[in-house]
C-alpha cells in the first residue's frame, strides 16, 4: 500500500502547502484602517485571520447525508458578498501531512482513512474497526483530503497564534467527535484536538476549549482528559448522541459538562454563559481560547432539539472573547444550509468588528437564494432565510433544569 504521505496531492505538494506563502497570505493588514481591538499592552491586535478553502465547496458526504450541504463555502461566499473579507486576511487551509495527523491519530488509521479514499470503498474488517464506511462516516470522494484540510487549518491556526495575541476563525476546524483511531459523528480527524496539542508543543499551558455544538464535544474532551493544561467545556442537548457529557463527567477535573433540556432559549444560553461558562473560563485564566462554535443548536436546525436563535451563539462567543489573548473559533455542525451560513458569516462579521445584524446586500441574497436543500424545510423556504442574517431573538424563562445544571456543574 501506498503510504499517505504519497498520497492523493502527493507529500511534496502537502508540504508546499504548509509553507510560508499562505502563512503570509494571513499576516496582511487591514485596509480600511478600521479600530483593532487593543491587546493588555495598549499595542493593537493584528486583523483577525480567516481561514477556509475550496475542497469544502466541491466535496460532499452524498446526496443524503446531512453534510450534504455546502456550509464553509457558504459562510466565504456571504462574507465577501457582503464587504467584510477582503483577501488580505483570508486563506485557504493547508492539507496537513500524514505525520502531522500522527501527533494524535493512530497511524494505521490515517493510513485507512487515505486507502478507503484511493480505493472508494472498504473491506468489512477495517470498517468495523475504524468506524469507516457507516451510514454517518461514509466514502466519499474527499474523505481523507477534506478532513485532513480541516486540520491543517487548525494547525495553521495555533502556528499563527503562537506569534502573537490575536484571533483566527476556521469554520471548517470543528470536527469535534474523531478518536484517535476511529471516525465518529461525520468527524475523520480531530482538527480541535489536533490544533490544541500544537499550541501545547508550541509551549502554552492553558487553554480552555469552549464547545457550544448541540452535541457534546467527547472527541476532545476524551483526547485531554488528565491533561491539566487543557480545560474543555461543553453545552449540548441532554440525552443526545453521543449520550455521554453528563453534568457529572468531569473527566478527572479537565472537563465541564453542561446538558441542556430541549427547548433550550436564547435566555437560558445567556443564563448559562454568565453563571456557569464565563466565571469557569475566568477562574482557569487561558493563555488560548478555542470555541467551537457548531450551528446546530439554532431552532431551525434538523439534528437537535435546542431552539436558539444566532443571537445566542453570537452573544457566547463575543462574551468568549474576552477569556484570553489569543482566540481561535472554529465551527462544528449545523446541517441547514441557510442557519449554519447565516449563524458562521455573523460570527465573522463579529470577529472582523462588522455588525451581523446588516441586512444581506444584493449579492449575499443571491448567495442565500442559490442554496438548496433536500429536506422538506428546503423546498419552500421562509423569506428570512434570504433577507437576513440576523434571526428573531427566542427569549424564555430560565427553567428549573437549567439552573439546576448551572448551579450543579460549580459545585
Ligand atoms: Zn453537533
Amino acid at each position: 500500500m501506498i503510504p499517505p504521505d504519497a498520497s492523493p496531492d502527493g507529500r511534496s505538494a502537502v508540504r508546499a502547502a504548509t509553507a510560508a506563502p499562505q502563512a503570509r497570505a494571513c499576516e496582511g493588514k487591514r485596509p480600511d484602517g478600521r479600530a483593532r481591538r487593543l491587546r493588555a499592552d495598549g499595542k493593537p491586535s493584528p486583523p483577525p485571520v480567516f481561514i477556509g478553502g475550496e475542497i469544502y465547496r466541491h466535496s460532499s458526504y452524498g446526496t443524503r447525508h446531512p453534510l450534504s450541504i455546502p456550509r464553509v463555502s457558504t459562510a466565504i461566499d456571504l462574507c465577501r458578498a457582503m464587504g467584510w473579507l477582503d483577501g488580505a486576511v483570508y486563506c485557504d487551509g493547508p492539507m496537513a501531512s500524514a505525520a502531522e495527523l500522527a501527533r494524535f491519530h493512530d497511524p494505521a488509521f490515517i493510513d485507512a482513512v487515505w486507502a478507503a479514499e484511493a480505493a472508494q470503498r472498504v473491506d468489512p474488517v477495517t470498517s468495523a474497526r475504524f468506524n469507516l464506511g457507516r451510514i454517518d462516516n461514509p466514502i466519499f470522494p474527499e474523505m481523507y483530503r477534506r478532513p485532513a484540510t480541516s486540520a491543517g487549518a487548525a494547525l495553521l491556526a495555533a502556528d499563527r497564534l503562537a506569534e502573537g495575541p490575536g484571533v483566527v476563525y476556521s469554520p471548517a476546524s470543528g470536527t469535534h467527535h474523531a478518536r484517535r483511531d476511529r471516525a465518529s459523528g461525520f468527524c475523520y480527524f480531530n482538527a480541535p484536538v489536533l490544533g490544541i496539542l500544537r499550541l501545547l508543543d508550541h509551549g502554552f499551558r492553558r487553554v480552555l476549549y469552549v464547545d457550544i455544538d448541540a452535541h457534546h464535544g467527547d472527541g476532545v474532551e476524551e483526547a485531554f482528559a488528565g491533561d491539566g493544561r487543557v480545560l474543555t467545556i461543553s453545552v449540548h442537548e441532554a440525552n443526545r448522541w453521543p449520550f455521554t457529557g453528563t453534568v457529572e463527567d468531569r473527566a478527572g477535573g479537565t472537563a465541564r459538562n453542561l446538558p441542556v433540556p430541549q427547548g433550550f432559549n436564547d435566555t437560558e444560553m445567556a443564563y448559562v454563559m454568565e453563571n456557569a461558562v464565563l466565571p469557569l473560563g475566568r477562574t482557569f485564566a487561558p493563555e488560548v481560547l478555542v470555541i467551537q462554535s457548531g450551528a446546530d443548536a439554532l431552532a431551525e436546525d434538523p439534528l437537535s432539539r435546542l431552539e436558539l436563535s444566532n443571537h445566542a451563539l453570537w452573544d457566547a462567543v463575543r462574551g468568549l472573547i474576552p477569556l484570553a489573548p489569543r482566540v481561535l473559533v472554529v465551527g462544528g455542525g449545523g446541517y441547514n444550509p441557510w442557519t449554519v451560513g447565516r449563524c458562521w458569516a455573523g460570527i465573522w462579521a463579529i470577529l472582523s468588528g462588522h455588525d451581523p445584524c446588516e441586512a444581506p446586500t444584493p449579492e449575499a441574497e443571491d448567495v442565500l437564494r442559490a442554496l438548496t436543500w433536500h429536506r422538506a424545510a428546503g423546498r419552500n423556504p421562509p423569506d428570512h432565510w434570504f433577507t437576513t442574517f440576523a434571526d428573531t431573538p427566542r427569549p424564555g424563562p430560565v427553567r428549573d433544569a437549567v439552573r439546576a445544571v448551572v448551579e450543579e456543574v460549580l459545585r
